[in-house]
Formats: structure tokens, C-alpha cells, sequence
């Protein structure tokens, strides 16, 4: 026989905090609490492995649980001396969900459930309190019928509303027995109105009535939603816990309240939490009477008109005081916690790890490193990555109301407002008056460039993770929401639509690239800093990490940027973003137009002094440090001229007849230009581009290296090789420039030669290829594109349907799909080992500042992670917490 149910309660209990998987977070904290002793009603946890048997047997439960939940039902009786259903002296239950992870208001609890024509009657008698009992019933009436018996709240509400008018009334705490007794009718009859069923009077319904309805919440749209933003798996299922009443709203001795052992917004060591006198669990969140302080600090501080329970519950404060001080030295971690108070006794009904900003999350793990209850090493591995980003940009203020119009991708994280602009000459253009805008496009090209620099932030409705858009915004550091596909975006007209709402050029909006939401208006900002504590955090990732940090930076500027957050290299620099420039893209458009040789040279001498400077500015800024150049890989769509007046542009630099440039254009004009004649190709099919850059970049290391008297060693990386012979081609070519450019210079230059593996075939022939590269970079954008068949532009609009279906876990452009990408880097790693012992490993993708995927480098002997500049601390933190082996 399966065990379902796991008992809790007077001083003891069936299971403990390790069981977490299989009773769930708020079902693990009740037992534990009950076998530190604690004050805990008793009660009995329903395991997630029925949830799972749940949803297998198609919505219903195991045959041998109802009489498991029986014998538990009689312990609970036991305990607190009442009965299930007894009309003179009735137990009363709640019924909570409790996931494996904690979903905060995610799904549905159910409290005062036993109540019936009865059994309210003899609690009435009992407590010698018939408004007590009356409030008790209306509010199990209201809760079970909501979530039970899907009515919606709004008509209990204005029930009420209505009642209390009718009699002159404000507040609910004016309310007599006798007007709950009416409401109690009222409500009776709204629900028969609503579901043509009367209201369940047995009690034993109620209770199946609601454990079925906490199992189908887990499935519920706002469930599902919450899961998918915070990538819990749907197969973990909620557990049901069902425990004997304590009651808040029995008087003025009773209360019901929460409180952090330290603060979850600033992490400062100090009790954080609110009460309220007389009232049951619901009304401190539901905002509907002002919550009181806990500590006296906290009311002088928040200059709040309201009694502290330190000041007028002292005594029960002070056991509260000790028992979250035991819960944190217990658990060795900040404690959220739930409590009632019942006749002045206290009861505790949740503890659980409390949530807490990613500034809060730096400080108490450090604090709590000096206070000697963790260790650096667990404190590293507290600290989630991914939460940095709060700290490296502006992010919403999520108390501040917003007004979503609609969601995309978060492509770039970070949170910016401004007036919409539909140009990039239009952003440019504002930006340079001061004014704060928003760039709006259907999707980005290059010659976006200026306009996306200029933008506070960049909205499109195309584009998927690796994108255009999302790529350049990223490496920029401006946030980006691509991919809004429900964006109705009329460039002529200048204006969108989504949602109703129509947004015209000159109007404000917001945009948060951490959570693709796109919003009306101005929201309310907090802005970033970096703290002490942030900076000792990431020493201490920094020494236990065993893989290096480098940026992919294609500027000076982003490689300081880059410097400044800790990067210890460029993994990668795409030599093509660097005639992004609305300045120098003609000279590009010339070179990629020409349509003999002669004309790429000429075209090539204008490139050659700009890639010259770029790289100098590079070598200066790194000192020493490990660059990485790519050579020239432009998938062509990104930089053919898009308008006629492109054209003409690139006509009048070249002296070549417009007419001819047209045709031409339309003569290499791809239909699949991610499968196109780039990256290597061009190389091959056209010697002199690669020759050039090569050129650029040893002229660059032989000036930087003179003046930094040590020799700078670029690393010089093909793309796109799918064979050892292009390889070989091209890398013959680029030691012939070497020595031309050695003998003009008289410099003895060292370099280094190697490729990205980013196609399947380059994975699979790694073997080969490791005999001509000294060092592999994995391109996992073009991997991830070319394993599964699927383009990273445009594929935004079906992933969510496979992220939505559960057959992607997560979009495999964010994080790495370690079973068939990651097969493929595997095999690549140890061919290219196997034929060279001294093989440079990397990864530039941009998985390369995601932790999951950084967690996988780690485990396949990766040397370093290359991540865009804003997320190196991301990377280093992630890095570090893969050393130390966290699953
Ligand atoms: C890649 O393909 O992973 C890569 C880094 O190159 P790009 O994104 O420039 O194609
Ligand atoms: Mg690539």
C-alpha cells in the first residue's frame, strides 16, 4: 500500500524538511516545526505524488486515500478534542496547497471548512461568540464557492457592499451577528443562483469537494503561467494540506500576522513582518485594513499611526521573537513565516526559505558568512545568477501600478520608458535633444544600429533570443522586449496597436526586457548599484570558480565595459558588428555589392584603416588579456541595403550605376541567408576579405605591442567551417599576411589560429579540424539553429506553443539543450581533445551567460564562458556555483 498521507502535530511528526519532493514546501516546514516542538495545529499532509496520480488517472484520486485521510482526520480529532461534523462541538479544517516550490498566491487554500447550519451553531455556543462564528461561515461560503464551485468573488463583494449600505455601515468591523447571519443567506442564495446546486451542508463533501479543487488548481492559468516564468517542471505537482483551525478573529487577543527573520527588500538583520488584531490570514494580504507593525523599530521608522505587536501583545511577541530566531539559526537561512494567535497563544502555521530580492540575497549571504552561520561556499551558492541582472539595470518598481499592453520575448534585461519612435534616424535624432525614447521596429538590421544606441530601449514584434535585436541589445546593455508578436505594428502610419490600445509616435511607454512585459506610460524605476557585499560575493566566485570569464565585445567601449564587470578576455569579437556604423556600413554595402575583385579591393582599403583603429582601441583596453577576433561572417540579409535610398548611398560611395547595384543585389538576394554564403564561405569564395582583416589585426597587435612592450597574441577564429580543409585554406592565407606584414614592419608577431564549431558537421568532424585550430569556440546560436532545424530569427511565434505543451523544458536559443546540442558539444570536446592535447575550449554562444547552460560547460571541460559584458558577473557567479557542484 502507497503511503498518501504524512501526519503532523503536537510535538511530532511523519515527515521532515528533507522531505520536500514528496510533501512540498509548506507540508515540509510543518513537520519540521512540529518536531523542533513548536507550536503547530496538528493536521496531515497529502503527498505530490497524488497530484501526479491526479492528473495520470485523468482528474481522480487514488481508491486508498479517503481511508487514509480518515484515520488522519481522528488523530487531528484526537489532538484537539473536537469532531469533524459534530454539531455541538465541530473541528474545523483548512485545506492549503503546497508546492515543491514556493508559488506565492499561485494556487488555492481554503480555510473554516466544516461549517454547516449545525455545526456553526455549536461553534457559536462554544466560543460564546455568535458574530465569530457567523463572520467564520460567510468567509468559508465565499472561499470554498470560489475555488469549489468557480464563482467569482465579485458577487460575494457586492453583497456585501450592498448589505453595508443599506444599513449606513463602512467598515466590515461594524457588521453585527445578525448581519452575517443574513449574508450568510444571501450568500447561500447567489451561489444556488450561480451553479443551480445548493451550498454542501455535509461536511465530509466540503473536504473532498476542496482536496479535489487544491489538486486542479495546480493546472490553473495562472499556475501554468507562473511555472513557465520561473521554469518549474509541471511533473512536480502541489501536496494538500489539511490542518485543524486556529482561529485570529476570535477578539481582541487573537491575531493573525507574517514576518521575515531579515529584511526580503534590503537584507538588513532585523524582524520584518505585519499583523493584524482580530482578523484571519486573508485579510493582512487583501489589503482591506491597514496592517499593523511588528516591532516598535519598524512603527517608529514606517511613522505608523498603528500599536506594534511589541507594544500591545508583549508577551506573545516575545515568544515569536524566539521561535523565528530558532527558525533561522535552524534552518540556517532567512525564514519566511505564517503565524495566528488564538486566546493569546501563538501558533505557527508556515515557515519556509522567504524570498527576497537579489540585493537582499548579496546581503544576507554575506552577513551570514560573518556571523559564521554559512560559509563562503554556501553562500556562492545562495545567491541565484540569473537574479544579478536586477543589479546591473534599472528594474520596474513592482509596487508601482503598470498597465500591460502586451508581452514578448525578454530579450535583454532591464527596464526602460520613453516616447515611441519608429526610426532610427527619429531615435537619433531625440536622443540627441535629451529626450528619452523607445525604437519600435518590426525587427532590427544593421543599419538600426545608431537608432538602437541611441534608444533607452527597443521593442519589435519579430525576432526570437538570438535575434538581431536581442543579441545587439544585449551586448549594448539596453533593454530589449522582441518578438511581440501581438504587436500590430504601421510603420507608414507611425503607430501600433495590441491589446485595444493604440500607441502613436511621441506617445510614453515602458518596456521590461526581464520580462517581456510592454506597458502604457511611465512606470516607476529602481535603479541599480553595486554594493560592498556584491563586490566580496563575487571575489569569494571568483577564487572558487575553475573556468574563465570573457565578453563578447565587438568595441573599445564594450570591451571596457566588459573590463569593468570582470571579464578576463573577448571571447568573442564579430569583426562584422563593427560596420554596424551608419558611417561605415556603405563601405560594407560596397564591399559585399562588388561584383568583381577589383571592386572589393577597392572598397577593402576603406575597411582596412577603420578595422585597423578598432582593433588598436581593442589590444590598448585589454592589456594582455586574450582577444578573440572573428573574422568577417555577415549573414547577408542583416547588410544588403533595405531601401532605395540605401542603394542610391551606396551607389554614390562606389561610382557604380545605381541600375546595376539594384540588380546585384537582387542577384545575391538569399532565400535561407542563415544557411547563405557567409561566415567561411565568403572567405573561400573571396580571399581578399579575410586577408584584410588579417592585415588589420596584426598591424593592430605589432603597433599595441610596441607600446605595451609585451607581445599582444590575437586569437584569429574562422566561422562556420563545416571541414578541416576550409580550414586549412584559409589559415595558409592568414600566415602568408603574417609574414608580409612581418617583413614590412620588422615585428615578430604571435597569433593563435582556431574556429567556431557551430554547424553539426564541424561537431561531428571536430577530429579533423582540432589538427588545423588551436583553440574551438562553440557557436551555440548557429548550433542550437542547425541541430534542431529551426531558425533563431523567427521562430519565436511556435517555440511558446512547444514551451507551452511541455515538449521544450525552455527555449533552446536561452538555454543549452544538453541532450542533442549538448551530445554534439560533448563529441566535438573529446575528438578535438583526443587530436590536439592543448586544445583552447570555449563557448561564445549566448549560452555562454546562462547558468544552466554554464553548469553544462562546466561538466564537458570547457576552458572559459564568453557572454555579452552585462552578464559577466552572472557568468562568474554561475561559473563559480558549477565548480562547487550544484545540481
Ligand atoms: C553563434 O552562432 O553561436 C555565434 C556566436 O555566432 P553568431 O551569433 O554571430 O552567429
Ligand atoms: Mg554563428
Amino acid at each position: 500500500m502507497t503511503k498518501w498521507v504524512y501526519d503532523f502535530g503536537d510535538g511530532k511528526a511523519e515527515g521532515s524538511a528533507e522531505m520536500r519532493d514528496l510533501l512540498g514546501g509548506k507540508g515540509a516546514g510543518l513537520a519540521e516545526m512540529s518536531n523542533l516542538g513548536l507550536p503547530v495545529p496538528p493536521g496531515f499532509t497529502i503527498t505530490t505524488e497524488v497530484c501526479t496520480a491526479f492528473y495520470a488517472e485523468d482528474r481522480s484520486l487514488p481508491d486508498d486515500l479517503a481511508g487514509q485521510v480518515g484515520v488522519a482526520i481522528t488523530a487531528i480529532e484526537a489532538s484537539v478534542g473536537a469532531t469533524f461534523g459534530d454539531p455541538e462541538n465541530p473541528l474545523l479544517v483548512s485545506v492549503r496547497s503546497g508546492a515543491r516550490a514556493s508559488m506565492p498566491g499561485m494556487l488555492d487554500t481554503i480555510l473554516n471548512l466544516g461549517l454547516n447550519p449545525e455545526t456553526v451553531a455549536g461553534l457559536a455556543a462554544r466560543s460564546n461568540d455568535e458574530r465569530f462564528a457567523f463572520d467564520s461561515y460567510r468567509r468559508f461560503i465565499q472561499m470554498y464557492s470560489n475555488v469549489v464551485l468557480g464563482v467569482s468573488h465579485d458577487i460575494f463583494e457586492e453583497l456585501l457592499e450592498n448589505h453595508k449600505a443599506d444599513n449606513g455601515q463602512t467598515l466590515d468591523t461594524e457588521l453585527t451577528a445578525d448581519d452575517w447571519i443574513d449574508l450568510v443567506e444571501a450568500y447561500k442564495g447567489a451561489v444556488y443562483d450561480a451553479t443551480g446546486e445548493t451550498f454542501p451542508d455535509d461536511v465530509q463533501d466540503q473536504l473532498w469537494g476542496a482536496i479535489n479543487a487544491v489538486f486542479g488548481s495546480w493546472m490553473n492559468k495562472r499556475a501554468l503561467t507562473y511555472r513557465r516564468l520561473h521554469d518549474i517542471p509541471t511533473g512536480w505537482g502541489t501536496a494538500v494540506n489539511v490542518q485543524a483551525m486556529v482561529f485570529g478573529n476570535m477578539g481582541d487577543d487573537c491575531a493573525t500576522g507574517v514576518a521575515f527573520t531579515r529584511d526580503p527588500s534590503s537584507g538588513e538583520k532585523a524582524v520584518y513582518g505585519e499583523f493584524l488584531i482580530n482578523a484571519q490570514g486573508e485579510d493582512v494580504v487583501a489589503g482591506i485594513r491597514t496592517p499593523q507593525h511588528l516591532t516598535l523599530a519598524a512603527k517608529q521608522a514606517g511613522q505608523s499611526p498603528f500599536d506594534a505587536m511589541e507594544e500591545v501583545m508583549p508577551e506573545v511577541y516575545g515568544q515569536l521573537i524566539d521561535v523565528i530566531a530558532s527558525l533561522e539559526s535552524h534552518y540556517r537561512d532567512m525564514q519566511d513565516i505564517e503565524f495566528t494567535v488564538q486566546s493569546d497563544k501563538l501558533w505557527m502555521l508556515q515557515t519556509r526559505s522567504g524570498k527576497r530580492t537579489a540585493q537582499a540575497g548579496i546581503r544576507i549571504a554575506v552577513e551570514m558568512v560573518a556571523e559564521g552561520i554559512i560559509d563562503e561556499r554556501e553562500a556562492i551558492l545562495r545567491v541565484d545568477p540569473a537574479s544579478l541582472d536586477q543589479l546591473l539595470h534599472p528594474m520596474l518598481d513592482s509596487r508601482a501600478p503598470q498597465t500591460i499592453i502586451t508581452r514578448g520575448l525578454p530579450a535583454s534585461p532591464g527596464a526602460a520608458s520613453g516616447r515611441v519612435v519608429f526610426t532610427a534616424d527619429a531615435a537619433d535624432d531625440a536622443a540627441s535633444q535629451g529626450e528619452a525614447v523607445i525604437l519600435v521596429r518590426i525587427e532590427t538590421s544593421p543599419e538600426d544600429i545608431h537608432g538602437m544606441h541611441a534608444a533607452r530601449g527597443i521593442l519589435t514584434s519579430r525576432g526570437g533570443m538570438t535575434s538581431h535585436a536581442a543579441v545587439v541589445a544585449r551586448g549594448m546593455g539596453r533593454p530589449c522586449v522582441s518578438g511581440a508578436g501581438e504587436l500590430n505594428i504601421d510603420l507608414k502610419a507611425e503607430r501600433f496597436s495590441a491589446s485595444g490600445i493604440e500607441i502613436k509616435a511621441g506617445d510614453m511607454i515602458t518596456i521590461d526586457g526581464s520580462s517581456g512585459a510592454v506597458m502604457q506610460g511611465e512606470a516607476a524605476m529602481i535603479q541599480p548599484e553595486l554594493s560592498d557585499d556584491f563586490q566580496t560575493l563575487m571575489a569569494w566566485a571568483d577564487k572558487a570558480r575553475r573556468m574563465a570569464v570573457r565578453a563578447n565585445a565587438d568595441s573599445p567601449k564594450d570591451a571596457q565595459t566588459a573590463l569593468d564587470f570582470g571579464a578576463e578576455g573577448i571571447g568573442l569579437c564579430r569583426t562584422e558588428h563593427m560596420f554596424f556604423e551608419a558611417k561605415r556600413i556603405t563601405a560594407m554595402r560596397e564591399m559585399i555589392l562588388a561584383d568583381d575583385e577589383a571592386a572589393r579591393r577597392v572598397a577593402l582599403d576603406k575597411l582596412l584603416p577603420m578595422q585597423r583603429d578598432d582593433f588598436i582601441g581593442m589590444f590598448r583596453i585589454m592589456a594582455g588579456l586574450p582577444v578573440t577576433i572573428r573574422l568577417l561572417d555577415p549573414p547577408l540579409h542583416e547588410f544588403l541595403p533595405h531601401s532605395e535610398e540605401d542603394l542610391a548611398e551606396v551607389a554614390r560611395a562606389s561610382g557604380v550605376a545605381f541600375e546595376a547595384l539594384r540588380q546585384r543585389a537582387a542577384q545575391i538576394h538569399e532565400v535561407n541567408p542563415m544557411l547563405g554564403h557567409r561566415g567561411c564561405r565568403l572567405g573561400i569564395s573571396y580571399p581578399e576579405i579575410y586577408r584584410m582583416q588579417a592585415r588589420a589585426i596584426f598591424e593592430a597587435s605589432a603597433t599595441v605591442s610596441a607600446e605595451l612592450g609585451e607581445a599582444v597574441v590575437p586569437e584569429i577564429m574562422i566561422p562556420l567551417i563545416v571541414s578541416v580543409r576550409e580550414l586549412e585554406i584559409i589559415k595558409k592565407s592568414i600566415i602568408e599576411v603574417a609574414g608580409e606584414v612581418e617583413g614590412e614592419t620588422g615585428a615578430k608577431l604571435s597569433f593563435l589560429v582556431g574556429t567556431m564549431i557551430e554547424l553539426p558537421r564541424a561537431a561531428l568532424r571536430a577530429g579533423d579540424i582540432a589538427r588545423a585550430a588551436e583553440f574551438f569556440s562553440f557557436g551555440t546560436n548557429d548550433l542550437t539553429q542547425t541541430t534542431y532545424g529551426i531558425s533563431r530569427d523567427d521562430s519565436a511565434t511556435f517555440l511558446e506553443d512547444y514551451q507551452r505543451l511541455g515538449i521544450f523544458e525552455r527555449d533552446p536559443f536561452v538555454s543549452l539543450d544538453r541532450e542533442g546540442v549538448g551530445e554534439l558539444v560533448s563529441i566535438a570536446v573529446e575528438r578535438g581533445r583526443a587530436a590536439r592535447a592543448d586544445l583552447k575550449l570555449g563557448i561564445c554562444g549566448e549560452h555562454g551567460g546562462d547558468p544552466d547552460s554554464i553548469e553544462f560547460c562546466e561538466s564537458v571541460g570547457l576552458d572559459y564562458v564568453s557572454c555579452s559584458p552585462f552578464r559577466v558577473p552572472i557568468a562568474r557567479l554561475a561559473a563559480a556555483q558549477a565548480t562547487l557542484g550544484k545540481g
